[in-house]
């Protein structure tokens, strides 16, 4: 099986760029930030905060996350209900954030990541995919871009779904996760050593695309 890690951090465009690459290439997208927000979610449902002042172990025993592709789009469920929109609010971006740096739900994690990737030729997207759930991957991607350009862009997409925000928080929210996702003590965000730099600054959606599947084209043969 094929495998391409896809890291970087929040807003770089990674998940977009991971989507129509993973159509052109005909392999499965996994956005493994659904599954820390999946998590996140049940302990904002439990009204816990991001202090997470709890037994999060016992906790995790209480939650079942799965992962279906429902013509060829992730859905995640927690605990049997599907909260693929339910995971997408500035709120449970920062629970994500809280509980990805405890050691006991990364193991929790690890394994429905790993397995995705025996099973299937996959686009996985995430932070510690080249470093940790994927050492081996075919081929790693550092994909980033400015926060001021990061948070434009989730700025944009969250006005576009209704959300009411305001660009200063979601730049602060940004750089806030950088550094959380970064100096967290177990896999911190940082690139592979094999990992290829890929900076979408000053390249748009489209040419992200293209440039991408070009590169994974030119190194493996696929058909
Ligand atoms: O990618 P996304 O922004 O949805 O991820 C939400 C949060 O989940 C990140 O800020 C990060 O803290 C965490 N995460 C992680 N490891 C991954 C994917 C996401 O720690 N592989």
């Amino acid at each position: 099986m094929i495998s391409i890690a896809l890291d970087g951090p929040a807003g770089a465009g990674k998940s977009s760029i991971a989507k129509g690459v993973a159509k052109e290439l005909g392999f499965i997208y996994v956005d493994t930030g659904a599954l820390y927000r999946t998590v996140g979610l049940y302990f904002i449902n439990r009204g816990i905060g991001t202090e997470l002042e709890c037994d999060i172990e016992k906790n995790l025993n209480n939650i079942s996350v799965d992962i279906k592709f429902v013509e060829g789009v992730q859905h995640v469920f927690l605990n049997g209900e599907d909260v693929s929109d339910k995971i997408r609010t500035p709120e449970a971006s920062m629970m994500a954030s809280a509980v990805s740096a405890k050691p006991a739900v990364r193991a929790f994690l690890l394994g429905m990541q790993r397995k995705l990737a025996e099973d299937n030729n996959v686009l996985m997207d995430g932070r510690d995919i080249g470093t940790v759930v994927l050492p081996e991957a075919t081929l790693k991607f550092f994909v980033t871009a400015s926060a001021e350009q990061r948070a434009n862009r989730r700025y944009k997409e969250l006005i576009e779904k209704g959300e009411k925000v305001n660009y200063e928080d979601v730049y602060n929210d940004i750089v806030t996760r950088d550094y959380n996702d970064s100096h967290r003590e177990i896999a911190p965000l940082k690139p592979a050593k094999d990992s290829i730099m890929f900076d979408t600054s000053n390249i748009n959606l489209e040419e992200s695309v293209e440039k991408l599947s070009a590169i994974i084209k030119e190194r493996i043969s696929v058909d």
